[in-house]
């Protein structure tokens, strides 16, 4: 690992602290290897002003919510020192008591809550400190012979036994820099948790650091193996959504499951003793929060009888063994949390990461790819040994460790849920996969026209350019969608052309009349079967599934002159009729929406609905609002009926045509 320090940058910062503290933060940020994902703080004395300019000593620490990768200068709290530095000679200190009185001494109320290292940091009697939870330094302590390695590698550290982080953590070093000047050390190893520099110099703060990480690495490199094996796997679709849809019910809503087939996690999960490694705890306790203390482990093989099973009985193992752990360790005061896993280890197959969001299953992934190397690497040093699991549940149960997760906010409607919406890339189909998307879904929209993936194209809402007519195009794209994110829960089959004007007579006599009825046909209602037929073993094995099929008020009340069109309209409502029926008792919800006179759509442009006003004699505003409620009917309010069809408001409704059309004599 080399110091990435530039002397021409931080020169450039010149005597501004906390620009020098953000600028040496943000490097130990870069590298994975010692932080991730808002692990880690650092924070920075100095002397500034109150409200009444009063001089006053400022100890400005990391923010909760800030990564040290991308903080900045209010990413930093700013606490009146002297009394934070009082906290540490408390006898006792509550979590509450702790993080109200924190706040009240910030300068700043609107500033981040500060890390709950805080005190910690106010204690260390020197300008900079730096904290990582650095995997090489982590991996020699979870070693049986941790002690003494760690010992005889770091003789210039003062070196702590395991604590809880916080005011324990923050007492445990106040007393040893009672009794040791902290200037004989580079730094203070934390066993089974990190390590601390520090120094009135930021450059010597961040190389110490620099360099205790690199004896770890030296070490191991010397020592064990970090050359750990790949293969490649052959993943089971089926089976993937099969186990997602069980850590779904495990956890009551909607997860995320996202594979790494990737050699390395192909790799540990060949493993012949993996299910043991991967169930012997973290490599920091403070992964608990996000990752729980063991993997769910899944048996390779999939079951000879493919009828759908209610559990997956791995999952349903995780879950008792969570409750057992629970139970062995709460002291009785405490409510249990959700028993379903964060992540799997799929055997032969790879990890698989568990969550609501996209973001918490990447964070899971990374967790997970530097947790497999960790505890191979450890293993070859002697045996991969994580804290006992009374240390881990007492910082997974951490009021102020849970309370960095409620900060999320509330659940949406559809998150965690996974959506294809077909005809995505105008009008009622992306107006669907934009509202899916805002609900919380992650939403794959396809569509033949390339536009798509540039008209849908943030994280977790993705354009697919797709021929629906092509049967091999629409599996490729329907195992995408499972590979990426573990199954299907929604799916509106909306894709539509609309060719007017001729009578069933005219038609024959028109040249290309035999096009224009095949091609209506083949979108409208044959690529919609394929779709369908295609997404139904996914949709048997999604969460609260349901699909949507977009119809027509034409096929309630056909109008001359579009026989191509009603039928089509006709004939996928029949089908979502017969597929309500099939689909029943297997909880696939099949719905079908009837827009009508919607015209921010692809299929109006302002000359067929100047060419349509004309044909009933009036103004294209009236044609717009010719129905009942004189209302004008827009794509984004067939999007929301839709969104509403696909939630939880509708789960006893299936079969059902509902009309979205202003009111019509003719339907009604
Ligand atoms: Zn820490």
């Amino acid at each position: 690992m080399n110091s990435l320090w530039d002397p021409a940058q931080a020169a450039a910062i010149n005597d501004d602290a906390l620009a020098m503290r953000v600028y040496s933060s943000r490097l130990l940020g870069q590298n994975e290897d010692l932080v991730m994902h808002g692990g880690g703080n650092t924070s920075v004395k100095a002397l500034g002003r109150d409200f009444f300019g009063d001089e006053v000593d400022i100890l400005y620490v990391k923010g909760s919510g800030w990564d040290l990768k991308t903080i900045e200068k209010p990413g930093f709290s700013p606490l009146r020192l002297r009394e934070t530095q009082r906290l540490a000679k408390l006898k006792t200190l509550s979590d509450d008591d702790m993080a109200r009185q924190l706040r009240a001494f910030l300068l700043d109320p609107r500033a981040p809550s500060p890390s709950v290292e805080a005190i910690l940091h106010a204690v260390v009697p020197f300008k900079f400190v730096d904290h990582t939870h650095t995997d090489a330094v982590v991996t020699l302590t979870n070693n049986p012979n941790g002690q003494s390695i760690i010992a005889e590698l770091f003789p210039d550290c003062l070196i702590l036994p395991y604590v809880m982080p916080g005011f324990i953590l923050a007492k445990q070093v106040a007393d040893a820099i009672a009794k040791h000047d902290l200037i004989q050390f580079k730094g203070i190893i934390l066993m089974h948790h990190g390590v601390f520099t520090y120094a009135n110099d930021a450059q010597a703060t961040y190389e110490n650091m620099i360099e205790l990480v690199n004896r770890a690495d030296q070490y191991i490199a010397t020592h064990g193996v970090t050359n750990h094996p790949t293969r490649s796997a052959e993943v089971d679709l089926l089976r993937l959504a099969h186990i997602r849809q069980a850590v779904c019910r495990c956890r009551g809503r909607a997860q995320i499951a996202m594979l790494d087939a990737s050699g390395a996690a192909a790799g540990f999960a060949s493993l012949t003793n993996v299910a043991s490694l991967a169930t012997r705890g973290p490599i920091t306790p403070d992964h608990v929060i996000r990752a729980k203390r063991t993997a769910c482990i899944i048996d390779s093989k999939t079951p000879e009888n493919r009828a759908i099973d209610t559990t997956v009985p791995e999952v349903a193992r995780f879950a008792n063994d969570y409750r057992s752990y629970f139970q062995r360790n709460t002291n009785g005061n405490l409510t249990m949390l959700d028993s379903a896993p964060r992540w799997a280890v799929w055997k032969n197959v790879g990890t698989i990461a568990l969550g609501s969001t996209l973001k918490d299953c990447r964070i899971i992934t990374d967790l997970n790819r530097h947790t497999a190397a960790a505890i191979q690497t450890g293993e070859s040093l002697g045996g991969w040994e994580a804290l006992p699991e009374k240390d881990i549940f007492d910082l997974e149960y951490w009021v102020l460790e849970q309370n960095k997760l409620a900060a999320s906010g509330p659940v949406k409607t559809h998150q965690g849920k996974i959506a294809i919406v077909t005809g995505a890339a105008s009008g009622i189909g992306r107006a669907t996969a934009i509202e899916l998307h805002a609900q919380g879904a992650v939403v794959v929209g396809l569509d033949t026209n390339a536009a798509v993936e540039s008209v849908l194209a943030a994280d977790g809402l993705i354009g697919r350019i797709c021929d629906l007519t092509d049967a091999d195009a629409v599996k490729e794209q329907t195992e995408n969608t499972v590979t990426q994110f573990g199954g299907i829960d929604i799916l509106v089959l909306n894709a539509g052309v609309f060719q007017t004007g001729q009578t069933i007579e005219e038609a024959s006599t028109t040249k290309d009349d035999s096009a224009i009825w095949a091609q209506t046909l083949a979108v409208n209602l044959t690529a919609s079967q394929k779709v369908l037929s295609h997404a139904i073993p996914y949709l048997k094995r999604g969460w609260e599934a349901s699909v949507i099929i977009v119809g027509s008020r034409n096929a309630l009340a056909p109008g001359a002159g579009a026989s191509a069109y009603s039928v089509s309209k006709a004939g996928v409502t029949q089908l979502a009729r017969v597929a309500a029926l099939e689909l029943a008792a297997d909880g696939v919800r099949v719905n079908v929406v009837h827009p009508d006179a919607v015209f921010d759509t692809g299929i109006w442009t302002d000359e067929a609905l100047r060419a349509s006003a004309e044909r009933y004699n009036m103004t294209v505003e009236d044609y717009k609002t010719k129905n009942l409620l004189g209302c004008n009917i827009r794509a984004k309010d067939v999007a929301a009926m839709i969104a509403t069809v696909a939630g939880p408001v509708f789960s006893a409704t299936t079969g059902a045509q509902i009309p979205i059309d202003g009111g019509n004599e003719r339907v009604i």
